[in-house]
């Protein structure tokens, strides 16, 4: 993987970050009974809240069913949220109407950790990138979109004559490479990267995070980069944010949060991290239970029921608010300061 470049591309004079994230909340209702009553809800998301600029990448990380696919899907607005604002180059994506929605998913497009399941297995490759085209009015002819697909293609590392294949003719890495295509399409701002290298051979993983930060560089694209595995985000993020069952515990700069993590929990994911080095040891925190049910999260600090350091009385009964300890680098604990 290339190095880490912490400096971020120059981008157009602007204070107000590409993406604003405030108190987002989602809610799934638990439907019961004869009647369909809801009984319960799933606290999905509670209170995210962060800012993604110009040609950043924000890793966002934590363990399945914290939270954080949900997130990237409500950004897109392929859900809807329960509460909290999104805000895209200062517009309120909340309050957009349906027609103004399709045009703000031009700016933000998304690709999914399983492309296969994502690509229509009846369409040709120039058939999946060219439908983009079309909805968005992007090709004046068929012949425009055809020269257009052709350059994606070769954009993303495939060639021309691939646009007359299907789907199952492709590895799993070629069929990210196919979605990778489909997104730029558009000429997106933002694309949210859903788990896009987890289900890749290790070797092909690097490929992709490698393609995703050359085209950033190309086009200064922005990435929300949703992953579970710690080291995958490493290599790609400016900046990472992990959650614990529906909120961000710790946000902080890719090197402060992996050379200096402050949140029990960031330390309990890190120690998990191989080190390339053999002659180096990192000893291995292990979490006591499960993650507890969103259904009904711990009073206090979510994470206290497993928190090696967990005091009993302020832990179990306050939430700790996410704030700024050290410059950019904000924590979620009564403890670590
Ligand atoms: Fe652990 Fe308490 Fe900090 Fe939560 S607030 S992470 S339980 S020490």
């Amino acid at each position: 993987m290339h190095p880490v470049n912490h400096t971020l591309p120059p981008t157009a004079p602007c204070s107000e970050p590409l993406l604003r994230v405030d108190s987002l909340v989602k809610r799934f209702p638990v439907k019961g009974g004869i009647l369909r009553r809801t009984v319960d809800e799933v606290h999905a998301v509670s209170g995210v809240s962060f800012t993604l600029d110009r040609a950043e990448t924000l890793g966002l990380v934590g363990e399945s069913g914290c939270g954080k696919s949900t997130t990237g899907r409500l950004i897109l607005r392929l859900i809807e949220p329960t509460s909290g604002a999104i805000w895209f180059e200062g517009r309120n994506v909340i309050a957009l109407d349906h027609r103004q929605l399709l045009a703000l998913r031009r700016d933000m497009q998304i690709i999914f950790q399983d492309p296969f399941a994502s690509l229509n297995p009846r369409m040709s490759v120039g058939a999946i990138i060219g439908e983009a085209l079309i909805i968005h009015g992007l090709a004046k002819s068929p012949r425009e979109r055809e020269d257009r697909v052709v350059e994606l293609l070769e954009t993303v590392g495939l060639r021309a004559d691939h646009m007359r294949r299907f789907p199952h003719e492709f590895s799993g890495g070629q069929r990210q490479r196919i979605g990778i295509a489909r997104a730029l399409a558009v000429r997106p701002k933002l694309i949210v990267c859903d788990e896009p290298v987890s289900a890749l051979d290790v070797s092909i993983q690097a490929q992709v995070v490698n393609l995703l930060e050359d085209l950033q560089e190309k086009f200064g694209l922005s990435y929300l980069f949703i992953a579970h595995d710690l080291s995958v985000v490493e290599h790609i993020s400016h900046r990472v944010a992990v959650m614990y069952l529906g909120r961000i515990v710790e946000i902080a700069s890719s090197h402060d949060l992996y050379s200096a993590p402050l949140h029990p929990y960031t330390e309990a994911l890190l120690s998990a991290v191989p080190i390339p080095d053999p002659t180096l040891k990192r000893t291995r925190i292990r979490l006591k239970g499960d993650p507890p049910s969103p259904l009904r999260p711990p009073s206090g600090c979510a994470f206290h029921t497993r928190c090696p350091i967990a005091k009993k009385t302020v832990c179990s009964s306050e939430v700790p608010t996410l704030r700024e300890v050290r410059p950019g680098h904000l924590v979620a604990c009564h403890l670590r300061s």
